[in-house]
């Protein structure tokens, strides 16, 4: 069977309050290359993906050209655009122009530790499922807690996963997804399976990602990436 035309979209707009610093986690650099580096060079190397949208930070589109794009040679980035104040924004900046055809990876740029497993995984299961997203059994038991920090409930850990990136999509089901999204007044979301489950109501299959590929937020993250990059 021929394989469907496949569309990365990685992301790294937003301001990286968490970590701190005044460079964007993005950007920091790991093994002396950025963060974003290594996210975009998985898909770059990945036989499954022919083309890459990043969405950057707003006005930090030359500087991604220049200091990452082009210096490294990542060939596949056709598009560089800007994102939105919230990650569902920086989303659609980088879907709505895409076609309605094939399958779109949505990736946070700020996991360097995706690789060509995870985006095959992805692959099968997409074109089983239509919409799937990576990521792990939970290790921790996980309390939902009222506002004062009192446990409310403790859920069942063994249907508990943390989710990661890539979330894939049939490239019209997530533009119609994220279409309705954009149209409400009030959004809250956090991933993009939400969007697909709470717009479409359509059923999102989770494939196994890994327990490396962890998104770099705080700057413990980095010390750990360091560690999982000398493997
Ligand atoms: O902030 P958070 O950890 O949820 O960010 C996840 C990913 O989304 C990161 O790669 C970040 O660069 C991206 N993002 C974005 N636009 C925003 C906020 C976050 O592209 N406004």
């Amino acid at each position: 069977m021929e394989k469907e035309v496949c569309t990365a979209v990685v992301l790294a707009g937003g301001s990286g309050k968490r970590m701190g610093t005044k460079v964007h986690k993005q950007y920091l650099l790991m093994g002396g290359k950025p963060v974003l580096y290594y996210s975009l060079k998985a898909f770059q190397d990945s036989g499954m993906i022919d083309e890459i949208v990043l969405v950057t930070g707003k006005g930090e589109e030359e500087y991604c050209r220049n200091e990452i794009v082009d210096k490294y040679n990542l060939t596949k980035v056709k598009k560089i655009v800007p994102g939105g104040n919230e990650r569902y924004e920086s989303v659609w900046n980088g879907i709505e122009r895409l076609p309605d055809y094939g399958y779109i990876y949505i990736h946070d740029g700020a996991r360097p530790f995706v690789d060509d497993e995870i985006i095959s995984r992805a692959y099968k299961c997409v074109t089983e499922e239509k919409a799937c997203a990576a990521g792990m059994p939970a290790k921790d038991t996980i309390k939902v807690v009222d506002e004062n920090g009192t446990v409310t409930d403790t859920p069942d850990r063994s249907r508990l996963w943390t989710v990661q990136t890539p979330q894939v999509f049939d490239a019209g089901l997530i533009r119609r997804a994220y279409s309705m999204l954009m149209k409400k007044e009030k959004i809250s979301v956090t991933d993009d399976a939400m969007v697909v489950e709470q717009m479409l109501e359509h059923p999102v299959k989770m494939f196994f990602g890994s327990y490396a590929n962890i998104k770099i937020t705080t700057p413990e993250d980095l010390k750990i990436a360091e560690v999982f990059l000398k493997k």
